[in-house]
């Protein structure tokens, strides 16, 4: 077995009046410090802040479901073929020689985290995030899901071509049973030339109708296979925006009332979206659309019920949301970024087409806006350009982003990415950087995929209170916390997005450890720097 895919029994036991185990749960008090910063005259008043905090998380993991829409594309096979080889340990030969299962490109089960020093060594202890706190082991998940092609998985594998033959010829029999439900297809949403593949189709055209027959899909998936939880993941085309209308999807009630009046702008994905929130079962959004329109928003927060988006953040944008935060932190300043990609898998096909590539774009572009609005040295805040300009609508200072992506059949899934970095250095100086990178998209969605429904449940574990009077409180409904592996994070509403992924990821692992009790202050190695 790959130390990726391992069961281990470990338990981290904090040895701490802080934290408390019962068999049900794991109770850490952690103090919250911030600060608030004000401008006074001429000088900067910081005021330290601090909130006591209580994290209890569940310590049984449930038995648990994972329904994807577009179940029968290439990452819906590639991420039921990669859990099914993993649950069988199926091998395969390669040119190299024999391969194991594994379930590398995971943040959860092939990286680590840094938990403190061993004694008597004095060197660093590590452990798998995935160990941190208890959670579902990756080969024990269910899989279900809907597409609108109606192909058995193993023949929806073989059409991906994605894994290598002598893998999928092992995989056949454990993926012929395996048949996406029907599903709803609105073809406004996706491109017309997607229009020949679908042949698995809820009939009818009201979308009331619609919504009650997925909702039922849900449950019965949920009774079948005898699970405690299910997650529903869109993984299916990249859809064109729905237009934000007043009184259409604004509200809870309008959206409702939408669905009531099939109105055409209910897309596909946020009809799956009121599914899933009203079976109060946790929705995640891989592809890039405004799938959560306010009234989506609105109603998970009603009903306390989780999800997040957008878009997953696999290849390019991961590099960029690396390289700009470096850049602009090293106090370089990126003058432009080009990116260029190709690929020639069914995504690439759907993004031929200009609503659907829009959609691509607005969700790519915006990942390095964070990075540049945090240094007013190098790029000019607003402010500063409506004064030089005299235009009071002037934005602020941007480097020029530009993003193209063409379908060239003859490369399949595996995508090419090209990107250039041009910066401006010492005293007027230039830097260029290019990028070149390759490699099958799907392998790397899978790992993502997973991530993002493993921390998912994980989250809806995890219960807070501010003061012991209070009854425990379920998190807030927008898993934001989930943005590391996400390429246009959705957040609370009229809070700040965070881009830069080693943010994204110290907030995964410092949150992971609060729900322990343990302070993220490891870095700070005082004992490596004072007598
Ligand atoms: P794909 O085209 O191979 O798969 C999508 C599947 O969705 C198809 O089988 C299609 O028949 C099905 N589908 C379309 N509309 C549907 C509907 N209304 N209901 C149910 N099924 C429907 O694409 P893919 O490569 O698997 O990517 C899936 C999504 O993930 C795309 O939106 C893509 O943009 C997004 N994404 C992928 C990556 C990546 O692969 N690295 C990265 C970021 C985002």
């Amino acid at each position: 077995v790959h130390p990726t895919a391992e069961r281990r029994d470990t338990v981290v036991l904090v040895d701490s009046d802080r934290t408390t185990y019962t068999e049900e749960h794991i109770t850490a008090k952690f103090t919250y410090r911030g600060a608030q910063v004000t401008r006074e005259g001429g000088d900067i008043k910081v005021t330290p802040t601090k909130e006591e905090f209580e994290f209890r998380t569940k310590r049984k993991v449930p038995k648990l479901g994972i329904m994807i829409i577009g179940l029968g594309g290439n990452n819906g096979s590639t991420f039921t073929a990669t859990i099914l080889a993993n649950k069988n340990h199926v091998t395969w030969y390669t040119k190299e020689g024999i391969q194991v299962p594994d379930y590398v490109g995971s943040v959860l089960r092939a990286s680590t985290v840094r938990l403190g020093t061993d004694p008597g060594t004095g060197k660093d202890f590590h452990l798998p995030v995935c160990d941190l706190l208890p959670m579902v082991h990756p080969n024990d998940i269910t899989i279900g899901g809907w597409d609108i092609s109606s192909l058995p998985l193993d023949e929806a594998m073989r059409r991906a071509e994605v894994l290598p033959y002598d893998l999928q010829r092992q995989l056949v029999p454990l993926m012929r049973g395996i048949k996406p439900l029907p599903s709803v297809y609105y073809p406004s949403f996706i491109a017309a030339n997607q229009g020949e593949r679908a042949d698995n189709v809820i009939p009818g055209l009201s979308k009331r109708d619609h919504l009650d027959h997925l909702r039922k899909d849900i449950r019965e998936f949920k009774v079948a296979n005898n699970l405690d939880q299910v997650i529903v993941f869109w993984s299916a085309n990249t859809e064109r925006y729905s237009a934000i209308i007043p009184g259409v999807n604004d509200t809870k009630e309008a959206l409702l009332a939408s669905i009531d009046a099939s109105h055409p702008e209910v897309s596909p994905s946020t009809l799956f979206g009121v599914a899933a929130v009203l079976e109060g079962v946790p929705y995640i959004n891989g592809a890039p659309q405004n799938t959560f329109v306010p009234g989506l928003i609105q109603l998970a927060e009603s009903r306390r019920a989780f999800i997040a988006g957008d878009d997953l953040k696999s290849g390019q944008t991961k590099m960029k949301s690396v390289l700009a935060e470096f850049l602009v932190n090293a106090g370089i300043k990126p003058l432009s970024i080009a990116s260029y990609n190709h690929l020639g898998n069914n995504d690439g096909y759907n993004l031929s087409a200009e609503p659907q590539f829009k959609s691509k774009e607005i969700s790519k572009s915006s990942v390095v806006d964070d990075m540049v609005a945090a240094n007013h040295l190098l790029y000019k805040p607003a402010a500063q350009m409506a004064k030089e300009s005299g235009d009071p609508k002037a934005k602020p200072e941007h480097p020029d982003h530009i993003i193209v992506i063409k379908y060239v059949p003859a490369v399949g899934d595996s995508k090419r990415a090209l990107d250039e970095y041009y910066s401006r250095i010492l005293m007027g100086g230039r830097s260029t950087i290019s990028i070149m990178n390759e490699c099958e998209d799907s392998l790397l969605a899978t790992p993502l995929i997973m991530d993002l429904c493993l921390l998912a449940e994980l989250l809806t574990r995890v219960q807070y209170r501010t003061t012991p009077e209070e009854e425990f409180m379920p998190l807030y409904s927008v898993l934001s916390l989930l943005s590391y592996m996400l390429k246009a994070p959705l957040v609370k509403p009229g809070t700040e997005v965070v881009n830069a992924l080693s943010r994204q990821r110290s907030a995964l692992e410092q949150f992971l450890k609060a729900c322990l009790g343990l302070d993220n202050s490891g870095d700070l190695l005082l004992e490596t720097r004072t007598w």
